[in-house]
């Protein structure tokens, strides 16, 4: 009988980095300062409700202070850039998030410029992405950095391990590489034009799957032991006319194969919220010239 895969709990990854960001919090308040996160939700798609009612929640049970700002979907560029603007020039606000997607009128390049790379807590500012490449000190992408932590459970170095990441998003793709990089790892990056992806896969000590295909990745591309995690959240067709999530790989068939694997959901998920009051908190210590936090 073959071994069982080591599945990895995302849930209870994600409370412990929690609750270190919880005393970080209170040592930082012993000083007079107290991280604060702005979350700009447009409109009323309700997936991002959930989703940004869920940072807000989290926010309030590590001590962090929030606020989140609901302007109509009929927003203009012009009126998001001064809130934005305003945003960066407030002393309570660290870490300033545009929750995506925004109205196709809103200029959405834009305004991730506007913000402050300094309170960019979603590391999707050009000077974070250019710092991260150039292996400075950067906030960076949530997904990724909860990718990274989750891998680093299973390895206790990612040095020398042959990682393959299958999708080159700004948002997890790219990012996830660098940080991969930075950890020493040796990184391909793969997408949809790249040939024999399979083959490229069963290379991998550590693969990524960034994708946005439900069950794409299966049990042949998985190197017997390998660490597979699994970013993609996708909504199918469940049982009895309801709908379900899965990921981007194949769990039950993969889950046989691989050493270790993330589950949907459970898995890479509540990593982002961990890592965005993370990066909140490195935010906060920056800008009050402090030391980065020990997590
Ligand atoms: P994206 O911007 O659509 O990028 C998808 C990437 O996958 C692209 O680089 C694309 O290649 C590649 N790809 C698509 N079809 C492919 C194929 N058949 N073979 C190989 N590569 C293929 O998506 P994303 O924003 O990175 O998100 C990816 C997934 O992660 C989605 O399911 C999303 O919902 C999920 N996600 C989850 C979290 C979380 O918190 N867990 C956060 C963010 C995203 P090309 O570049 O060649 O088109």
């Amino acid at each position: 009988m073959k071994n069982l895969p080591h599945v990895l709990d995302g849930v209870a990854i994600a409370s412990e980095i929690k609750a270190e960001v919880a005393r970080e919090v209170a040592d930082l308040s012993v000083r007079g300062i107290r991280p604060g996160l702005a979350v700009i939700l447009v409109g009323e798609v309700p997936a991002s409700q959930i989703y940004v009612r869920s940072k807000v929640k989290t926010c309030g049970e590590l001590g962090i202070y929030s606020e989140m700002l609901t302007p109509p979907e009929s927003i203009t560029t012009e009126e998001m850039l001064a809130l934005v603007a305003d945003l960066n020039a407030r002393d309570d606000i660290d870490g300033i998030l545009i929750q995506l997607p925004l109205p196709k009128h809103v200029d959405t390049k834009r305004l991730l410029e506007a913000v402050s790379p300094d309170k960019d807590v979603d590391g999707f500012h050009p000077v974070n992405a250019g710092r991260l490449a150039s292996g400075l000190p950067a906030l960076v992408p949530c997904t990724p950095l909860g990718c990274v932590m989750l891998a680093k459970t299973v390895h206790a170095s990612l040095a020398g391990l042959e990682a393959v990441v299958i999708g080159r998003s700004n948002i997890v793709g790219k990012p996830v590489t660098q940080l991969l990089l930075a950890e020493n790892a040796t990184v391909t990056i793969t997408h949809s034009k790249t040939r024999d992806l399979p083959a490229v896969c069963r290379r991998a000590d550590l693969l990524v799957a960034a994708i946005g295909r439900p069950e794409m990745v299966r049990a042949d591309w998985i190197k017997p032991g390998a660490t597979v995690i699994d970013v993609g959240i996708n909504r199918v067709p469940g049982q009895n006319g309801k709908s379900k999530l899965v990921g981007d790989v194949a769990f039950a068939e993969c889950a046989e194969v691989a050493g270790a694997i993330t589950p949907v959901p459970g898995g890479v998920g509540p990593m982002t919220i961990a890592c965005l009051m993370v990066n909140t908190v490195r935010a906060a210590c920056a800008i009050a010239g402090l030391p980065p936090p020990g997590v």
